[in-house]
């Protein structure tokens, strides 16, 4: 701002009751009579939904499979559903946990004490499978058909609650249903989250009820704006988080 009397300047502006903002950064001191805020900010009194990571790796109790961390390295295309939501793609097992797009993408629904729901063999109908095998292959053990379609070590460490060691014409239909649920609907409470560090978003944010939906300006205060991540806007694995980013920037940009 140049040639301006900033004693008027502001007189007018607070009769209006628009923002003035002073800025303080390493860079100097600035006045401003907008502010869009694209870093994360409470100060202003506005509603904050709480932050958590999102999209980012799980940590799963190495008690849930015996040695765990054996199967580190395996991925496969699996199913899996939290909260009602369901995403399909390549799933990672980690020595802490599972990662992968899938777990990602899952992530940004599951909050702590949440349970998550894997289907190992989401393309296949396994009951079906093993009613074939039992005529085709009945002296072959479950184990080994079924590592036609995962890897063997993942198999053996799924079913080894169950014995599955018998020729499969050995197995009577609750075996089949409860062999069948450990591959369908493998159920795990995660321990937690890789965090901040490893996510690739954050949850959470400036409540969007109190943003307009067309310009990102608060209700509360005239010519300040929220965009990007900061506000509790959180997209899909993709490239929607930096579209947002960028989207809801430039729409601040056009009235700020
Ligand atoms: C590893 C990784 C991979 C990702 N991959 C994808 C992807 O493939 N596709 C996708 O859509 N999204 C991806 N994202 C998310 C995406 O990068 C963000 O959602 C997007 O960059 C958010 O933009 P933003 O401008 O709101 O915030 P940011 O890009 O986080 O920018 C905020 C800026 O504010 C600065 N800042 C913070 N606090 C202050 C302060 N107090 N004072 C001054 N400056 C401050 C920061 O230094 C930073 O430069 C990824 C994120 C990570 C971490």
């Amino acid at each position: 701002m140049k040639n301006v009397n900033l004693d008027n300047y502001f007189a007018r502006k607070m009769q209006k009751r628009l923002l003035i903002c002073y800025i303080n950064t390493t860079q100097g001191n600035f006045t401003a009579d907008s502010l869009v805020i694209a870093t994360g900010g409470r100060q202003f009194g506005l509603n904050v939904i709480p932050q958590t990571p999102g999209l980012v790796s799980i940590n799963v109790d190495r008690n849930v499979l015996p040695n765990f961390s054996e199967l580190s390295g395996i991925s496969l295309n699996a199913s899996v559903t939290c909260n009602n939501h369901t995403f399909k793609d390549a799933l990672l097992f980690t020595h802490k946990g599972l990662s992968g797009p899938v777990i990602l993408q899952i992530s940004n629904y599951w909050t702590v004490s949440d349970e998550i729901i894997i289907n190992l063999l989401p393309d296949i109908h396994l009951i079906e499978k093993i009613a074939a095998w039992q005529i085709r292959n009945p002296k072959a053990e479950v184990k080994n058909l079924i590592s036609k379609y995962l890897p063997k070590k993942l198999i053996q460490k799924i079913l080894e609650r169950t014995d599955f060691t018998k020729p499969i014409n050995q197995y009577n239909k609750n075996q089949i249903e409860e062999i069948a649920k450990l591959v369908h609907k493998w159920i795990l409470i995660p321990t937690g989250t890789e965090g901040y560090k490893k996510a690739e978003v954050t949850r959470g944010g400036i409540d969007t009820n109190e943003l307009s939906s067309k310009n990102f300006e608060t209700r509360q205060v005239k010519g300040l704006y929220f965009i990007g991540e900061v506000l509790d806007v959180t997209g899909w694995l993709g490239g929607y988080n930096l579209q947002w980013a960028w989207s809801s920037g430039y729409c601040a940009g056009l009235v700020a």
